[in-house]
């Protein structure tokens, strides 16, 4: 699922919270000026939240967790690309067997599920990379599969100015993504100066408003 099923004027503002080791978009870090850019704005965001960031920021977790504006999602347990050959992904080394592939999924799932009383019903996996088994077990699961039309920050390796023109780039229905997790880049100066723009033609909605689960 890269767009929303709505021919309405919104778009679904989407943020990783990779976490961990990896180069490219991992990261323990929390972009408290996207936050208050995001809330300056009442502008509704999904996170896509990985089980290593989340025990690495129990605080910053329950914060999001507990407003009302963003919705939790599924980014995996340990921030593996989704697939039953062990395919790599920017450098991130893959599943490497069905089994792994439930494990990624079901693992921060039931982690999360614990902390929020239910489960999460969007999952995308770790550097957004699946084969279709993989896609095919995680809807199983009953967690449906969430990619995006607008790369919003490249793992944040793009400028403020970058960010902005992606996010001229956005459509009615489009979903974006974007990182939250790294606040030494230009991913909050980006939102802050493109984000009015944007809200002056769309209207930012969470997956759940407009989306059927699987
Ligand atoms: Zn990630």
């Amino acid at each position: 699922m890269r767009r929303l099923d709505s021919g309405r004027d919104v778009v679904a503002l989407t943020f990783d919270l990779c976490g961990g080791p990896y180069p490219g978009s991992a990261g323990n870090g929390v972009d408290a000026d996207l936050l208050r850019v995001l809330r300056r704005h009442q502008a509704r965001a999904t996170f896509f939240v990985n089980e290593r960031w989340a025990r690495a920021n129990p605080r910053a977790f329950e914060d999001l967790a507990e407003d009302p504006l963003f919705e939790i999602a599924n980014h995996g347990t340990r921030h593996l690309p989704l697939s039953v050959t062990g395919r790599s992904a920017y450098g991130e080394p893959g599943t490497r067997n069905p089994g792994e592939v439930y494990d990624e999924i079901a693992g921060n799932s039931a982690y999360l599920a614990a902390r929020l009383g239910r489960r999460p019903a969007w999952f995308r996996g770790g550097t957004a990379f699946y084969d279709e088994v993989a896609v095919a077990i995680c809807e199983e699961m009953g967690e449906r599969v969430i990619g995006f039309v607008v790369n919003g920050d490249a793992g944040t390796t793009f400028s403020a100015g970058q960010i902005v023109a992606q996010l001229a780039t956005a459509r009615a229905g489009d979903i974006v993504i974007s990182h939250a997790n790294r606040p030494e880049h230009a991913t909050a100066e980006g939102y802050a100066a493109g984000l009015p723009a944007l809200l002056a033609r769309l209207r930012p909605v969470t997956l759940s408003g407009h989306l059927r689960p699987a």
